[in-house]
């Protein structure tokens, strides 16, 4: 797989940089994305430090000219994209009956349509190539529901059905499209939740503690690698037995 090239959305922390790590040490030219320069510029130290190949660049999931100059750059300088993660996501959180239409429309937007226009731009050179691999993250509440998250989770949901549906669309080519349901992991987006509601949340897990982004970053690598070549349209769980799916 060496020399291929990995892109991975919303890289500059939390999991999606646990897993542009992991994909640069399988070999892969890690292709990291943030919002800003300050971003992008992060991920480029981050990936000097750990003596990986790859670079920062930046993306708005939600701009189609931002997805189209992004790949540009990316074949400029490397080549398509054999992998892609679509990871890059946000939560409003919000009671239904409280949320403001820019609530639900940013999540939808960033989170799920997000997922639709990438893909639709790596696929063209994944087809060519023969080969490819689609992992998109989603979350368990995409399984469990959870109040205050519609928005979030109907955008979490649409992604296992779009992996799905990809999935059956692009099997005869060699290319397959999975998902990760991550639970509750130790990142930016859980440290929102403060001590008390975490401490709750702790008590439902089995396992007993929040995961780490390397557990979830683990999973992503092996849907990657050529071991994992019969495995399409799935979702793997990792969540401490929160949720069995
Ligand atoms: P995070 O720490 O909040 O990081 C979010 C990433 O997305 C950042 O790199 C951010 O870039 C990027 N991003 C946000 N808006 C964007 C936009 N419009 N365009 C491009 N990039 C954008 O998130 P995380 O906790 O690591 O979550 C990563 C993934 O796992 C998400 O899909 C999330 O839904 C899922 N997940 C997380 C958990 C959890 O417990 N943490 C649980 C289940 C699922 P900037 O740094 O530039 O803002």
């Amino acid at each position: 797989m060496n020399s291929r090239v990995a892109l991975v959305t919303g890289a500059s922390r939390g999991i999606g940089k646990a897993i542009l790590h992991k994909l640069g040490s399988m070999g892969f030219v890690a292709v990291g994305t943030a919002t800003t320069n300050e971003g992008a510029g992060k991920i480029d130290s981050g990936l000097a430090q750990a003596d990986l190949s790859g670079k920062g660049l930046v993306l708005d999931v939600t701009q189609a000219d931002s997805v189209a100059s992004l790949l540009d750059e990316i074949r400029d300088r490397y080549s398509a994209p054999y992998v892609l993660v679509n990871n890059a996501a946000i939560t409003r959180d919000n009671l239904l009956l409280r949320m403001k239409d820019h609530e639900w429309d940013a999540v939808i937007d960033t989170n799920l349509s997000s997922a639709y226009r990438l893909t639709r731009a790596c696929l063209r050179d994944m087809l060519k190539m023969r080969g490819g691999r689609v992992v998109n993250i989603t979350s368990v509440t995409a399984f469990s529901g959870n109040a205050g998250q519609a928005n979030y989770v109907a955008a979490k949901a649409g992604v296992v059905g779009f992996t799905k549906s990809l999935a059956l669309e692009v099997a005869s080519r060699g290319i397959t499209v999975n998902a990760v349901a991550p639970g509750f992991i130790e990142t930016d987006m859980t440290a929102k939740l403060g001590e008390s509601q975490q401490a709750k949340l702790v008590e439902k897990i089995p396992l007993g503690r929040i995961g780490s982004t390397d557990e979830v970053a683990h999973v992503v690598s092996f849907l990657v690698s050529a071991e994992a070549g019969y495995i399409t349209g799935e979702t793997v769980h990792v969540n401490g037995g929160l949720y069995m799916a």
